[in-house]
C-alpha cells in the first residue's frame, strides 16, 4: 500500500513538472475499469486540482471528413510556433463506445503536430457510454492543465449526443462545416447551431472559394435568428482552409476576443461553475449506472428479465422495478 501512496506521488510529481509520459500514465490510470484504481485516480485528481484551470479550452465538431484532423493540426501548429502555446488534443468520440473502430481514432492524424514538443495529443477513451467516455475526458483536460498546457482542443463528431457533451465542457465551440449544393441550412440540427459559438467553413480553397463565401452569408443571416447568447457574444462565421493554413489566425484573434469579452461580464467564470455543477451530477450518474450493470447477479437477472418481456411474462415497469430492488439486497 505505501508503495502504491509512492508511486501516485511520484506520478503526480511528474505531471506537475510537464513530464507528458507521465500525463499520458495519469490518463490511462483515470481510463482505467478497475476499480481498484478509484482511491489513486481520486488522489490524481485532487493534487491536479489546484493547477488546473488556467487554459483555454475549445470544442471543435464537424462531421467526418470535413477536416477536423487537418484543422487541428493546422491551428495547433500555429498556436505553438507563433503564440508560445502548450496544445493539448483530446476527443470525445460516441463511436467508440458502440465499436471498437472509431470514427477519430483510425487513420494517421495529425503527424506534425505529434511531433511538437509542445503538443500533447490523446487518443480516443474507449468506455462502455458516452457519459463515460466524456467524464473521463473531463477528467484528462484537468490532468493536462496541471501538466501546464493551456490550450485544450476537445474535437467530437457530429453525430449523436456528444456535442452536448463536449459542449459542457469548454468554453468556447467551434462547428466546422462545408460549403454544400446551395441549401446550407438542411440537415444541420438546431440544438448545434445553438451552441456554436462559431461556424468555420472549411476547405475554402480553389473551385470551392466562392460557394464557401455564399454559405457564409447564409449562415450569417441564420445565426442572427437566433436569441442573444446568455455570453453575450454574437456567433461568428469565418472561412478557413486548413489544408493551405488560411483562416487559422483571424479563428484565433476571434477567440481571444471571445475570451477577452467573457472574462470581462464574467460568464466566463460563471460557465465554468455551471459546468462544475453538471459534471457533479453527472459523475454520479455514472457511477451509479456502472455500479448496477456490472453487478454480476444484476447481469445475470437483467437477462432473465429481458427474456420475460420477450416471452410476455413481465412488464418494463414491473421488471426494472424487480431489478432495483434486488440491487438494494446486494
Ligand atoms: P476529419 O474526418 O473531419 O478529421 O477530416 P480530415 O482532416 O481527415 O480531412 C478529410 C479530407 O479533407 C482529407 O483528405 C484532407 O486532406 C481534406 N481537407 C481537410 N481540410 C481541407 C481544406 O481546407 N481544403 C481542402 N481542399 N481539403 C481539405
Amino acid at each position: 500500500l505505501r508503495k502504491k501512496k509512492l508511486d501516485i506521488d511520484q506520478l503526480l510529481q511528474d505531471i506537475l513538472n510537464g513530464n507528458k509520459t507521465a500525463l499520458s500514465r495519469g490518463i490511462t490510470l483515470i481510463e482505467s475499469k478497475n476499480v481498484k484504481h478509484n482511491d489513486q485516480v481520486n488522489t490524481l485528481i485532487e493534487g491536479c486540482l489546484p493547477h488546473a484551470n488556467q487554459s483555454v479550452r475549445i470544442g471543435i465538431t464537424g462531421v467526418p471528413g470535413v477536416g477536423k484532423s487537418t484543422f487541428i493540426e493546422a491551428f495547433g501548429n500555429y498556436l505553438i510556433e507563433k503564440h508560445g502555446k502548450k496544445v493539448a488534443v483530446l476527443a470525445v468520440d460516441p463511436t467508440s463506445s458502440v465499436s471498437h473502430g472509431s470514427i477519430l481514432g483510425d487513420k494517421t492524424r495529425m503527424e506534425e503536430l505529434v511531433k511538437q514538443e509542445d503538443a500533447f495529443i490523446r487518443p480516443t477513451a474507449s468506455g462502455d457510454s458516452l457519459g463515460g467516455v466524456a467524464q473521463k475526458t473531463r477528467e484528462s483536460i484537468i490532468l493536462c492543465e496541471a501538466a501546464g498546457f493551456d490550450t485544450i482542443l476537445i474535437e467530437t463528431v457530429g453525430v449523436g449526443q456528444s456535442e452536448t457533451m463536449v459542449h459542457s465542457m469548454t468554453d468556447f465551440f467551434l462547428l466546422l462545416k462545408l460549403a454544400g449544393a446551395g441549401d446550407e441550412l438542411q440537415g444541420i440540427k438546431r440544438g448545434i447551431m445553438e451552441m456554436a459559438d462559431s461556424i468555420v467553413i472549411n476547405k475554402a480553397d480553389g473551385e470551392n472559394k466562392r460557394p464557401a463565401e455564399r454559405a457564409k452569408s447564409e449562415f450569417r443571416k441564420a445565426l442572427h435568428l437566433y436569441p442573444i447568447k446568455n455570453s453575450e457574444w454574437k456567433p461568428k462565421v469565418l472561412l478557413s482552409s486548413a489544408l493551405h493554413n488560411q483562416g487559422i489566425d483571424e479563428i484565433w484573434k476571434m477567440i481571444e476576443s471571445y475570451v477577452s469579452s467573457t472574462q470581462a461580464n464574467n460568464y466566463f467564470y460563471d460557465n465554468r461553475k455551471e459546468q462544475n455543477k453538471f459534471w457533479l451530477l453527472q459523475t454520479i450518474n455514472e457511477h451509479l449506472k456502472s455500479n448496477f450493470y456490472n453487478q454480476p447477479k444484476i447481469k445475470i437477472a437483467l437477462q432473465q428479465q429481458l427474456t420475460a418481456i420477450e416471452n410476455n411474462k413481465t412488464t418494463p415497469f414491473e421488471a426494472a422495478s424487480y431489478l432495483l430492488n434486488k440491487a438494494k439486497e446486494l
